[in-house]
């Protein structure tokens, strides 16, 4: 059944010599009986027996099983051929703790692919004498109990060989004797080999004893049965013992065999009688009842015979662990290391989240999303601007530096409205951006008394449907929205003359005259903006600070037609542009401007130092309203316009000029130099009210208040300066100097230019001086090489004169082709040769743009921190794997010594990894589905459309990464622990 033939097992060592622990064995085994392999330690035997069971492989040399050479074996193949033959018993019993007996004894059997089969197992359990002990757990037994579960397990799968490698060596000697017994019983029909080193049991139970000694055979006995020799009736002889029969009466012949066996032995010669001290020797010596004595004689391997074997006979049974089984180990041992599951479970559930989220914001759909959106928001218009691209280039002291694109507003001409409007339809309209202010007495917080867009719709137009009273057909007509008649009624808007408008009806705001900035319009009509969501009205109540709603109603109400007007063609193109200042970066730096009036022949007495820009004529085109002092629009060289504050502060100054002439050329103080300079202190208070734009008025607790002007009072204000203006104009003027705000002074030549006009800037009080544009542009020439930075942009697009539309309301009627169209104009981001572009803005239309360049830039961010969050969790994760597998050892070699494959050992290590993978991505999809709840309930509050969907393609990418995770982890660890020899595996434990 085995043979090995010229076995060599050599280990190399790194230091000093190799050890030759086999050397050239060559031993032919017997079909059944108990073999020992004797020998003192270092002498080989547990080699041999390794080599022998298939748990090592030898250097050189090969093992016959059945006739099958293991010359051509591979690891698997040893694996299977202990699998299938033989029942493997190590002195440290070996026995998995976290089964139970029978389920210690079922794994051998579920090995080989057979099912657990409890009666056998009872019965083998008897057999050993431990019947009733199934469900024991091991750390229950005993060691010698815990030795017979080891044969009982060796047994189940009916092996034809039994290995047992110094079986009692961790026993006291009674209870070695015991598994020698149940070993000497089962050799009566299998070949037990076992290694020992105690001669004694050896030639007690032994059949046949091989002693090693450096890796060779030293000797090879077999036991024989040695017959009794009768030399007479009475007396018989076994080798050196004579015996005499009990109870004889001696004959002379007796007598003479007796005298010749004394006096040929070679020393002293001892007779005893007495039943316990014969009993004693014949045991002592292996002499039987009948007289037979056990004694070895050299092996004589050819009375073996060769048996003839079939390929049946010597077919493998390859190992299979049930994937319970494996998974029960696999999972044994995580509760021992709770810190490290936690982390390593919290990092890979990070990790995943990543990818999860990620995979989600990949598949977002920004094209999906805009027409969910479209289709739910369903406005009734949507807005557009146009910008153009302009190459700004920065300077330094007059010198060129680097350049940039960036974009500018444009403006719509008709041209592009008819063009347009082929696409969108007839409702299209343009508007201009004015943020007018009415003047209210009471408001609150629901109220917002500014005028946001004005528009102009063309004869026909249907939002003409929606106006109740006329239409604006000349200049200063205005129609408002139903939304300000409504503030009207509520707040009390104050009229061109300055009185409240009180009307408890709308409609009877049509015919009034209203005050916008300082134009007076009529108001000929009300436009029906309908109604404002209820959910607003709580902000009527004054007493309601109730911020959020509040931005949310500003937002409403910019979003819908509510703060609207439309007025006549003509008069949008006053009001185009606006805010045109606004936006463009002031090019021309601060520069120190002294402001005086001088009467001729005298010296300025209050000159007033401020800083202030000054403006080319042409930049500053239709953006203010005018107030001409000579007639005049436009500034010549040596001229400039200033701002109200300004002017009336020179105005002022000639005045005091004029007081201090008065009251120096009189000699004589009459009543009418009195009343003379009483009326020009009425004139300096006009300049001073009329600079600053309010009024100071005395109320009852006597401490006064400020109150702004309307333009009704103003003009008040200005009735009463009229005639010294007009008389004095010409000597008012103003000086100023450049300047360099590198240094922080003044430079160049002081220039002087005559004051030609004014300009209302409101609230918004900032200094500009109007210049002729040839003025302006030889300041700027001269400046420039002072400064340290600043920029100049150029474009080749040039605006069409009748281009004053900075909006156009596109009409949404639902349909596909528009909703191609506006898709198009939300994703412009190239511009057209023209150097321009039309973008979708406003409305909900921002607020997606917005989530759209987050989710990118969420994209990226979880791409990059979830690599790295990966790899961490890799590394966590081998790391965790690495551990249980030093920490399974002992199982891994015990499975090995059974049976098992490496096959078998990535199963359970798979298994334990796939748990952690399968927990961690359970947590991470829950994760994933509340952070995308998150994500969409931030994002698209405005927007009403789900952005991301965490759906089965994120979920799929999620379960693929934690699969990848889990075998990458467990597969490089692991592979170097299945791939070692059983015999390393074992040794480990
Ligand atoms: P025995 O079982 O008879 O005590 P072994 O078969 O275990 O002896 O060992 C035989 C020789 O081989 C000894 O000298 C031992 O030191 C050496 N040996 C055994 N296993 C290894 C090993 N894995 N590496 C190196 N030397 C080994
Ligand atoms: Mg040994």
């Amino acid at each position: 059944m085995l043979q090995v033939v010229n076995l060599t097992k050599v280990y190399k060592s790194k230091h000093g010599a190799d050890t030759r622990a086999l050397d050239g064995v060559t031993l032919q085994f017997p079909e059944k009986g108990m073999v020992f392999l004797l020998g003192k330690s270092g002498s080989g035997k547990s080699t041999l027996l390794n080599v022998c069971g298939g748990l090592d492989n030898p250097t050189s040399g090969e093992i016959i099983v059945k006739g099958r050479s293991s010359k051509n074996f591979s690891q698997s193949d040893f694996d299977s051929y202990r699998n299938t033959f033989i029942g493997f018993i190590f002195q440290e019993y070996n026995i998995l703790n976290e089964f139970s007996v029978e389920d210690n004894i079922a794994l051998a059997l579920e090995l080989q692919g057979k099912s657990k089969d409890k009666k056998a197992i009872a019965k083998l359990l008897e057999d050993v004498d431990l019947g009733g002990f199934a469900k024991r757990k091991p750390n229950t037994l005993s060691g010698g109990q815990k030795q017979r579960i080891a044969i009982a397990r060796a047994l189940v799968k009916n092996p034809e060989i039994i290995m047992a490698d110094e079986p009692t060596g961790a026993l006291d000697s009674n209870t070695g004797r015991q598994v020698f017994d149940t070993l000497k019983k089962l050799s009566q029909d299998k070949l037990v080999l076992v290694v020992s080193h105690d001669r004694e049991f050896a030639e007690q139970y032994g059949d046949r004893i091989i002693e090693l000694k450096d890796g060779k055979i030293l000797s090879d006995v077999s036991k024989t049965q040695q017959q009794q020799q009768a030399l007479t009736q009475n007396v018989s002889t076994l080798g050196n013992v004579l015996s005499l029969k009990k109870g004889s009466e001696l004959t002379s012949e007796d007598f003479e065999q007796i005298k010749t066996f004394l006096k040929n032995a070679p020393a002293d010669v001892v007779i005893a009688s007495g039943e316990k001290e014969v009993k004693n020797f014949k045991k002592a010596s292996r002499i039987n009842d009948a007289g037979e004595q056990e004694v070895f004689a050299d092996t004589d391997e050819s009375t073996l015979g060769t048996k003839a074997y079939t390929k049946e006979d010597s077919k493998f049974i390859r190992s299979k662990l049930p994937g319970r089984h494996a998974a029960k180990i696999g999972l044994s041992g995580m509760k021992n290391k709770p810190f490290r599951l936690f982390f390593t479970v919290l990092l890979c559930t990070v990790a995943f989240v990543m990818f999860g989220l990620l995979s989600t914001l990949n598949f977002y759909n920004s094209e999906r999303t805009f027409r969910e959106t479209l289709t739910l928001a369903a406005p009734e218009y949507l807005r557009a601007d146009k910008q153009y691209q302009a190459t700004v280039t920065w300077y330094s002291y007059g010198e060129e530096g680097n350049s940039y694109v960036n974009f500018f507003p444009a403006k719509f001409s008709p041209e592009d409205i008819n063009q347009l409007k082929e696409l969108t339809g007839d409702r299209l309209f343009g508007t201009v951006d004015v943020y007018l202010s009415l003047s209210t007495r009471n408001t609150s917080q629901y109220w917002a008394p500014q005028i946001g867009m004005v528009g102009h719709l063309p004869e026909g137009h249907v939002l003409r449907d929606r106006i109740t009273g006329e239409y604006p057909d000349q200049a200063n007509e205005i129609v408002l929205s139903s939304y300000f008649a409504d503030l009207t009624v509520a707040c009390q808007i104050y009229d061109a003359e300055g009185r409240t408008i009180e009307i408890t009806n709308p409609q009877e705001l049509i015919g009034q005259k209203i005050a916008l900035d300082g134009t007076t319009y009529t108001v000929t009509g009300l436009f029906d903006c309908g109604p404002v969501d209820g959910k607003f009205d709580s902000l009527k109540d004054s007493s309601n600070r109730n911020e959020s709603l509040q931005m949310e109603l500003t937002q409403y109400l910019a979003n819908g037609l509510f703060q609207f007007a439309f007025v006549e063609e003509s008069q949008l193109q006053t009001l185009s542009g606006r805010f045109e200042n606004y936006w463009k970066n002031e090019p021309y730096s601060y520069h120190a401007l002294t402001c005086d009036a001088v009467l001729p022949g005298e010296a300025a007495d209050f000159p007033q130092w401020s800083n202030a820009h000054y403006l080319k004529q042409s930049d500053a085109k239709s953006t203010w309203i005018y107030h001409s002092v000579s007639g005049k629009t436009a500034p010549s060289e040596g001229e400039a316009i200033v701002t109200a504050p300004t002017y009336y502060n020179a105005l002022q100054t000639l005045i005091y000029q004029k007081i201090n002439l008065v009251q120096e050329g009189k000699e004589e103080w009459t009543q009418e130099s009195e009343d003379e300079v009483q009326s020009l202190y009425t004139l300096v208070e006009a300049c001073n009210v009329l600079a600053y734009g309010r009024r100071w008025e005395e109320t009852e607790d006597g401490k006064g208040e400020e109150i702004l002007l309307t333009e009704a009072e103003k003009e008040v204000y200005r009735q009463k300066l009229a005639v010294f203006e007009a008389e004095n104009a010409a000597n008012l003027s103003i000086a100023f100097q450049l300047f360099n705000n590198s240094n922080q002074s003044s430079f160049g030549e002081e220039y002087r230019c005559s004051i030609i006009g004014f300009y209302d800037v409101g609230d918004e009080y900032q200094e500009y001086l109007i210049l002729s544009d040839s003025q302006a542009d030889a300041l700027w020439n001269e400046q420039k090489t002072q400064i340290e930075s600043y920029e100049e942009w150029s474009s080749d697009y040039v605006e069409p004169a009748d281009a004053i539309y900075e909006y156009l309301y596109l009409p949404y009627d639902q349909t596909e082709a528009q909703k191609d169209l506006y898709w198009e104009m939300y994703n412009a981001e190239d511009f057209e040769e023209n150097g321009t572009r039309i973008s979708l803005v406003g409305s909900f239309v921002e607020d997606l743009r917005r989530a759209d360049s987050i989710i990118k830039t969420l994209a990226t961010v979880f791409l990059y921190v979830g690599l790295v969050l990966l790899a961490f969790a890799v590394l966590l994760f081998s790391n965790f794997i690495a551990t249980s597998i030093s920490q399974k050892k002992r199982e891994i070699g015990i499975l090995r010594a059974v049976g098992a494959r490496s096959f078998d050992v990535f199963k359970i290590f798979f298994s334990e990894s796939f748990f952690i993978a399968a927990l961690c991505s359970v947590l991470a999809l829950v994760g994933c589905f509340v952070i995308c709840h998150f994500i969409n309930l931030r994002l698209t509050e405005s927007i009403g459309a789900s952005l991301v969907v965490f759906g089965i393609p994120s979920v799929a990418v999620l379960l693929g990464v934690a699969l990848l995770t889990a075998v990458i982890s467990t597969f490089l660890p692991v592979y170097k622990a299945a791939k070692k020899k059983p015999v390393d595996s074992i040794r480990a434990i």
